[in-house]
């Protein structure tokens, strides 16, 4: 591996540089600070009376709710990930499961008619 400081080719297991001296952070720190992709969420903007808010769960974990015409904006590391859509907790109504390795962007509306939360990846 090469150090970040000097450049210098250094033994992959080393700690310091033998030429300048630093400390060597890891590449495997590099990458996981790199490798982050925002993952865009739009909540399409729906002139209904009836318009619930759509909650998401991601990996089972993290609970966010988004309004009508509303976009929010997530880093997430590159991984695998189930995102839930639902109106309640009862209701899973739309499951989006996919391997994170480049920004996406999910598209998100209520189907009045059917009553359920309908989501899109968007290319
Ligand atoms: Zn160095």
């Amino acid at each position: 591996m090469f150090c970040n400081y000097c450049g210098a080719q250094v033994p992959d297991d080393s700690i310091f540089c033998n030429k300048c001296g630093k400390r060597l952070v890891l590449e495997s720190h590099i990458k996981s600070k790199t490798n982050m992709h925002t993952v865009k969420i739009t909540r399409e903007s729906q002139a209904f009376l009836v318009n619930p808010s759509v909650n998401i769960s991601i990996n089972g974990k993290e609970y966010l709710s988004i309004e009508d015409g509303k976009t929010i904006d997530l880093q997430l590391e590159e991984g695998k990930y189930e995102f839930i859509f639902y109106q309640s907790i009862k209701k899973k109504d739309k499951v989006i499961s996919i391997s994170l390795d480049e920004d996406i962007h999910i598209y998100v509306r209520w189907n009045r008619l059917w009553g359920r939360i309908e989501a899109f990846l968007i290319k």
